[in-house]
């Protein structure tokens, strides 16, 4: 998004859609960002009678034909971290000055630039705690001076905005069941969440059958709410307590992976610890999809893949479940997961799904350790007691009554037999205790 001006009062404001920013949405995030510039484009309009342009193509095109079309002599925008956009915009950025045109960038998506966080040898942090640490001090210290879009009149233009972001595939219609993209949306969100639920983030955030996150993952992915927003309400409205501060540091681990992606070669599919690049992984198409389908008999994980698929959406507790059983159980390499998230995901983010995947993995910065396999059973006691969460998603189980048994439906043969003869469920793909071990001795390979 930028604003093109004229005068420094007179302004376009326009959204380019190139190939860059087309990769780094999947197809999930299409329906958002459809939704969402239509709510910008009201908004801006209602409030300040500006135009949204809307642009598909070279960023690079589309800005140097409106700035020789409107005699343009200012362009300002955000910046972006990952290094196909960071590399696309230094050429554009060297193109304006070449042609004396002013440009500025600001930090809209971070509450800090990756390079003002560094730790005493001037490095970057590869640790989380101390990261955050000094991530959390030099934000505190920062003064900010905001300006309004209300000092800026309309240029006139008879541009054609190109709208129509909607995948083909017809499965985004159901997200409106549970989702309304836009700031306004967003600001309500954190109001209530502050109000009602963050006092509990601490103990309630890790399960998914009471659902006390506050969701607002996908708005922060579209600009429509800022981390500075968040930090700043919740020190202004909470004594900083456990639960606040674990709130915080959630957006912190978000600035973190952040730092990774821009200081990474390539953090979606290179591993950080380059052991890893040698690591055994399986090749396995038919449990690859029977993962994604949420069919493989393990009705933790079951559930969780249909939440994905249903809601755009899953929970941070089932995407560490399901992603260690892919890496883990299946041994599949785990950029297979990254991409399926980039796809279904409404929060696909570049920064926080490839250093998710790699935590899982093992091989990322501070990454949870190879042989810590989650086991979804026992992450079903722990997180959803009375299997309220997988029930709900797998509805066909309930006749098992006792949620032991419906964490585990393989312990009664007979009730399994019944199940899968009426296409209500499935055999297990894998048995646990086997592939865990598998697993940690595919790790053992590496290790040295
Ligand atoms: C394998 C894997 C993939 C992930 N992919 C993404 C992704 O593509 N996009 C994404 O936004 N998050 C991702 N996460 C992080 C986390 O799961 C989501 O941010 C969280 O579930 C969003 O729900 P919420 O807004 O209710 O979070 P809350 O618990 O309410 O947290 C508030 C905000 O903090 C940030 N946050 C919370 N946990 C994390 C985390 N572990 N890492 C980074 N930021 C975090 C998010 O911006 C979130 O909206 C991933 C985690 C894993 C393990």
């Amino acid at each position: 998004m930028l604003s093109i001006q004229k005068d420094k009062s007179k302004a376009l404001i326009v959204y380019v859609y190139d190939e860059i920013e087309r990769e780094a949405t999947g197809e999930a995030g299409h329906w958002w960002l459809h939704e969402s510039l239509k709510k910008l484009e009201n908004s801006f309009k209602k409030e300040f009678k500006l135009d949204l342009i809307v642009m598909k193509g070279s960023a690079q095109e589309s800005l140097s034909k409106l700035i020789k079309k409107y005699k343009i002599n200012r362009v300002v925008w955000n910046r972006l971290y990952s290094k196909k956009s960071i590399s696309r915009d230094t050429k554009i950025k060297q193109d304006l000055k070449e042609k004396n045109i002013e440009v500025e960038t600001f930090n809209a998506h971070l509450l800090n630039e990756p390079w003002e966080v560094q730790n005493n040898s001037g490095l970057y942090f590869k640790v989380f705690t101390p990261y955050w640490r000094k991530a959390f001090d030099v934000y505190k210290a920062k003064k900010y001076q905001i300006t309004s879009l209300k000092s800026i009149d309309p240029l006139e233009h008879n541009e054609k905005t190109q709208w129509n972001f909607l995948p083909s595939k017809k499965w985004y219609q159901k997200f409106s069941n549970y989702w309304k993209p836009g700031e306004e949306e967003a600001l309500k969100k954190l109001k209530y969440y502050i109000n009602n639920h963050i006092d509990n983030y601490k103990e309630g955030r890790d399960r998914p059958d009471l659902d006390q996150t506050s969701r607002l993952s996908p708005h922060l992915r579209f600009g429509e709410i800022s981390p500075r927003m968040i930090f700043n309400q919740v020190i202004k409205s909470k004594k900083l307590d456990i639960s606040s501060l674990t709130f915080l540091s959630e957006i912190g681990w978000r600035e973190f992976s952040y730092s990774l992606l821009y200081y990474s070669k390539d953090l979606s599919t290179m591993p950080i610890n380059e052991k890893f690049s040698k690591f055994p992984w399986r090749k396995n198409e038919k449990d690859l999809n029977l993962w994604k389908k949420g069919k493989t008999g393990i009705p933790l994980i079951d559930a969780a893949m249909r939440q994905i698929y249903d809601n755009g959406w899953m929970h941070n507790r089932l995407r560490m479940v399901v992603g260690s059983f892919l890496v883990k159980n299946l041994l599949l390499n785990w950029t297979y997961g990254e991409r399926y998230f980039q796809n279904t995901l409404l929060d696909y983010d570049e920064a926080s799904n490839a250093a998710g995947w790699q935590w899982i993995a093992g091989c990322g910065a501070d990454a949870s350790p190879y042989f810590r396999v989650f086991n979804p059973v026992l992450q079903s006691e722990r997180f959803d007691p009375q299997a309220k969460f997988i029930l709900k998603y797998l509805p066909d189980l309930e006749g098992l009554k006792k949620p032991s048994l419906i964490f585990q439906p393989y312990l009664s043969e007979e009730s399994l037999n019944n199940l899968v003869k009426n296409n209500q469920y499935y055999y297990p793909i894998v048995d646990l205790k086997d592939s865990r071990n598998r697993a940690l001795e595919a790790y053992q390979r590496i290790k040295s």
